[in-house]
């Protein structure tokens, strides 16, 4: 890689960060594409984000991922937001405009839609109620995408009741807070873990076995790939989606917002496996 006076930055913004796999993904999509540009990570303190992100405006760097615990702080200090931030209540991508204003968007739910696509291509988001467990800022992207997408009943499980309410009144009609218990998935069509457990971590087994036959079952978590939770939707017969492909579906869309075009078809995923220590 060259660094000339005309590189792009772009970065992802996070505490910790130095697990994450954008810079590995970004990084790779940049050299195929053969762009004059770098993707970096940035680790600022817990109480100086704002500080941080304001101080990026001007043309230091085109744009910035955010991830926790940054992603409602990010759509707070935005100056505009698109109508899946705010429904969402966090932002995982900042662009700043020539003139220095802050941009906030939310692409985890696109990319949770790009992995249902890529890896459960039959999954119809109309056809049946979806289920998702917890309610933090990755759960807030993945109920806006889906409400927005046509899913016609959220339900929304989480250990702290208050925010799984909070979540369902701001996606709307469609979405309800509900008790973990065997009704909150019955005839589930998607059931979606969106906390930092593997269901194997206290769910219990109730979610996957009251979906309906074919449903689909997706995990954000990626660490491991194959989580309990997946392990158990694969044996009890559903359609297992993980969180890896979650993950390359988001970064694509926040490329082309950084970088002006779509990235390169390379195998991100291979360069993520391998960095994940998973052959498959
Ligand atoms: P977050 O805002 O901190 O939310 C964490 C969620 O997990 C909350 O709903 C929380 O419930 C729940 N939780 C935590 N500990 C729990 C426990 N012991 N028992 C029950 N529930 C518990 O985090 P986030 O940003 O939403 O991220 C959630 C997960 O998704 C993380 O593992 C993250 O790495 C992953 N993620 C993956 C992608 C991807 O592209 N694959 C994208 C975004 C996030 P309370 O509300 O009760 O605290």
């Amino acid at each position: 890689m060259t660094i000339t006076g005309a590189t792009w930055v772009a970065g992802v913004a996070g505490a910790p960060v130095a697990h994450s796999l954008s810079p590995l993904i970004h990084n790779a999509w940049i050299a195929a594409a053969g762009l004059d540009a770098v993707y970096v990570p940035f680790a600022p303190p817990a109480e100086g984000f704002e500080a941080f992100a304001r101080g990026l405006r001007g043309g230091a760097v085109r744009g910035l991922n955010v991830t926790v615990p940054f992603k409602e702080a990010a759509l707070d200090l935005a100056d505009s937001a698109s109508d899946r931030a705010r429904t969402a209540g966090a932002a995982n991508l900042l662009t700043f405009s020539p003139r220095g204003e802050i941009v906030a968007d939310n692409t985890d739910g696109a990319g949770l839609l790009a992995a249902l696509s890529e890896q459960a291509p039959g999954f119809d988001v109309s056809a049946g109620p979806v289920a998702i467990l917890g309610a933090g800022g990755a759960a807030r992207g993945a109920a806006a995408a889906l409400a927005m997408a046509g899913a016609p009943e959220i339900r929304i499980v989480n250990r702290t009741r208050q925010r799984a309410e909070a979540l369902a009144i701001a996606v709307g009609p469609a979405a309800r807070a509900l008790e973990l218990a065997p009704a909150a998935f019955e005839g589930a069509n998607l059931i979606v873990n969106a906390t930092t457990l593997g269901l194997g971590g206290g769910f219990g087994p109730a979610a996957v076995f009251a979906a309906r036959e074919g449903a689909v079952a997706l995990d954000m978590v990626y660490r491991p790939l194959r989580t309990e939770f997946l392990d158990r939707a694969a044996k009890a017969g559903l359609i297992a989606v993980d969180g890896l492909a979650m993950l390359i579906g988001q970064a694509a869309p926040s490329f082309e917002a950084f970088f002006g075009s779509a990235p390169p078809a390379i195998d991100v995923r291979a360069l993520c496996l391998a960095a994940l220590g998973d052959a498959g």
